[in-house]
């Protein structure tokens, strides 16, 4: 394999050189470093003692926690052998000279390097992890019950899903099949894919009696992220069944409507999906503050990207500016001067980080009609 070095937060690592980087043998995908620049936050803000980058692939991501936030124990996993021995080199790589055996490193940072299969090792490693990061192709689903398991009942999970097309209703079956879910199309679809992703968790994690905040959910770049502080309780699962529920979709007029419940009372519900908070406002301060003090491979985005998502009304869905101007025959106009019209007449309003043409408010779809209308 004819390995290039490159550079991301404060790592050094060897990527297979590959026209196309589905090509490579070994995975590194630097659209990604955006993703690692948040988790990196994530990890400096959560402070975990032992932290598990479930498929590591390069071991970019459990490198760069090791290097770069407080974390004393990081463990790097993938199945593939190819992997395995990148892995390897790029932990040497970073920690010249501390390395006390052949896969584990010990100094003031212990990073252990394994080939498992993702499962059997989470499963080996019982509630032992204060964050575990899934990070895999396409769906978490397939590790979601064993990670559920190897985090400790008042642990982390970052989760990623790069399955967007699945989530957002492209490939019905597929969402039916890997969430149990009915998917929604149209300009809502990455929002009720993020939602439902979540509400998938909510369904898996109830029978260990735990329950879960959310502190972080976003989508970018065509991937779902989403951060989640476990809760110990059956009544926590409980608080979360609460907030699971169904969205009715009007392709033609735009209209959306939410309705919590376990099951839908009527026919066209999308979901289940999560209605509940998708962020919570001091542990983005907190990322915020962190991101102001660190190198990151990707700093002004981050920067700009927290901030929207700290100014974000958190209310399920929005109003696709562009898709109602459209339907309703009139000029579309921007997504500031809306949400300006909507807070001048008394309503909460937001742009969204889901969508540039999107505005979530508390405001009705006729009120947004009408702002629109005034704006002609
Ligand atoms: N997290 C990495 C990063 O930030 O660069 C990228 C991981 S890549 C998307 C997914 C990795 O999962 C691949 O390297 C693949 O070999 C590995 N993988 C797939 N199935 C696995 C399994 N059952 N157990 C462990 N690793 C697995």
């Amino acid at each position: 394999m004819e390995l290039g070095e490159v550079r991301e937060g404060k790592a050094r690592i060897l990527v297979p050189k590959a026209a196309r980087i589905y090509d490579a043998p070994v995975f590194y995908n630097p659209v990604m470093a955006f993703n690692r620049d948040i988790s990196v936050l994530a990890l400096k803000v959560i402070k975990p003692e032992e932290a598990l980058d479930a498929l590591s692939a390069t071991g970019v991501r459990g490198i760069r926690y090791a290097l770069e936030t407080p974390v004393r124990e990081v463990w790097l996993n993938d199945i593939n052998g190819e992997a395995f021995k990148l892995i390897k080199k790029n932990i040497g790589l970073n920690f010249k000279g501390k390395i006390a055996g052949e896969d584990k490193m010990m100094g003031e940072k212990t990073l252990v390097a394994t080939n498992k299969d993702a499962n059997l090792l989470m499963d080996e490693k019982f509630r032992y992890f204060d964050f575990v990061d899934l990070d895999p192709f396409g769906s978490p689903m397939p590790f979601l019950d064993a990670a559920l398991r190897s985090v400790k009942r008042k642990g982390f999970l970052g989760i990623t899903a790069t399955d967007t097309g699945v989530l957002c209703g492209a490939y019905k079956n597929a969402c039916l099949r890997k969430y149990n879910a009915m998917p929604l199309r149209g300009e809502l679809c990455h929002e009720s894919g993020l939602r439902i992703l979540i509400g998938a968790v909510v369904r898996y994690i109830g029978k260990y009696d735990l329950g879960f905040k959310v502190l972080l959910a976003y989508y970018r770049d065509h991937y779902f992220r989403v951060f989640l502080k476990m809760e110990d309780g059956a009544r926590k699962g409980d608080e979360l069944v609460e907030k699971l529920g169904y969205v009715y979709f009007d392709h033609k007029t735009g209209k959306f409507e939410v309705e919590h419940s376990f099951l839908p009372s009527r026919k066209g519900a999308y979901g289940p999906l999560w209605l509940g908070e998708m962020k919570d406002g001091t542990f983005i301060r907190a990322l915020l503050n962190e991101a102001e003090k660190s190198e990151l491979s990707k700093k002004k985005k981050v920067l700009n990207f927290l901030n929207m998502i700290g100014e974000e009304l958190d209310v399920p869905f929005f109003y696709d500016i562009h898709r109602i101007a459209k339907r309703y025959g009139l000029e579309a106009r921007k997504s500031e001067k809306i949400v300006e019209s909507l807070r001048g007449r008394g309503f909460l309003a937001s742009r969204t980080h889901i969508s540039p043409t999107g505005i979530k408010t508390n405001a009705g779809l006729s009120d947004v009609v009408d702002v629109l209308r005034s704006l002609q």
